[in-house]
This record gives structure tokens, C-alpha cells and sequence, in this order.
């Protein structure tokens, strides 16, 4: 059987997305296919203005409103500039917010150091990162990328890259599950290794 060009242009699309292989992709689009025209609408509207309507924040690099160069945390003043929690993905930011326990900056690097990938130092936010602890105030970094290999290969980097600049360096405590996502962790194992936070040698 032929499927026709506009049903499997969605199926293909909806395939390269993380996690939806190809059987879940052809239900998606079927479903969609049978449902009211106004969820295909909304659907449609909400990813065309998910890339418009948004921005990088010009500080941390986290998600931001389009038109704001700062996000919501940059901008707040109750915030502490002092303190700066280093992380992989907006989504990380989104993960250690949800626990309550952190008062200080972010700012998102965008992925990790991987060799392998060919993604070295001047494709993550590295340059940016330095350049905010040049400018001063700031006491405290938190290495905060994930317990994986790529994640401590990073924090190594950065560690290095930080030490001449006499602040104290901290990375997240173990007892993070190895190997997997900060946003996978539960909030009560992020505190505590937030809380439990140690020098970098
Ligand atoms: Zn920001």
C-alpha cells in the first residue's frame, strides 16, 4: 500500500524526533489524521512559535523569552551573581530549579566536551563562561554537567580552565546515578548532591 505524500511527509518528520521510531510515528500522524482540525492547529501553531517566540538569554545562555536579552533568573535580582551553576541543557536549569535549593546563576554550556562527536571547547559556551568570570564577582562555580563520562571529562576541562582565577570550584556530590541525566534525577538526590557539593583538586 502507497502512503499518500501528505501522511508520511508527518511520519518522516515525527521519526526524527528523540525517542519516536517509525511505528510510533505512523500512530502519531494517524491519530492526528482522525482527530478534530483544531489539535493539528493548535499542534502546528505551538511549533512554529516555539522557535520564534523564544531566545537565548545573553548572560547564561538558558531559554528566554524572544525580544528579552536576559532570562527570568539573570533579571532577578534576588538572585546571587555570586554563584554560578554550570550545566549541560536548559533542561538541567529546569531540574535543579524544581528542587528549591539553589539561589545562585546558571549559565548552560550547550552540550559537552566529546572527542569522538568532534565537539570541542569552542562549540560549548566555554568562551562566554570565562569571559562572566573576567568580569568579576563571582565567588563560587558549580560544576553541575552530568555524571556521565562526557560530563566529568568537561568538568575536568573547566576546572582547569577556572583555576587560575582563585574562586572556589565545586562539583555536584556522587550519588547521582552514573551515567545518567541530571533531569532524570529525583529532586530529593539533586539537593543532596548539590548540598553535598566538594572542592575541585
Ligand atoms: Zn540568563
Amino acid at each position: 500500500m502507497i502512503i499518500p505524500a501528505p501522511i508520511q511527509n508527518l511520519i518522516n518528520a515525527l521519526s526524527r524526533l528523540p525517542g519516536v521510531g517509525p511505528k510510533t510515528a505512523s500512530r502519531l500522524t494517524f491519530f492526528l489524521l482522525n482527530a478534530p482540525d483544531e489539535l493539528s492547529r493548535d499542534l502546528a501553531e505551538a511549533l512554529l512559535n516555539l522557535k520564534s517566540s523564544t531566545a537565548y538569554c545573553q548572560v547564561c545562555f538558558n531559554i528566554t523569552i524572544a525580544g528579552r536579552s536576559e532570562c527570568e533568573i539573570c533579571a532577578n535580582p534576588d538572585r546571587d551573581p555570586g554563584v554560578i551553576c554550570v550545566v549541560e541543557e536548559p533542561l538541567d536549569v529546569i531540574a535543579i530549579e524544581r528542587t528549591d535549593g539553589f539561589q545562585g546563576r546558571y549559565h548552560v554550556l550547550h552540550g559537552v566536551l566529546s572527542p569522538i562527536e568532534g565537539i570541542g571547547p569552542e562549540d560549548l559556551k566555554i568562551r562566554q563562561l570565562m569571559e562572566r568570570v573576567r568580569n568579576g564577582g563571582i565567588q563560587e562555580i558549580i560544576l553541575a554537567t552530568n555524571p556521565s563520562m562526557e560530563g566529568d571529562a568537561t568538568a575536568m576541562y573547566l576546572g582547569q580552565q577556572l583555576q587560575p582565577h582563585r574562586i572556589r570550584i565545586t562539583r555536584l556530590a556522587r550519588g547521582l546515578p552514573v551515567g545518567g541525566d541530571l533531569e532524570y534525577a529525583d529532586q530529593s538526590t539533586l539537593l543532596r548532591a548539590l548540598a553535598g557539593r566538594q572542592e575541585m583538586g
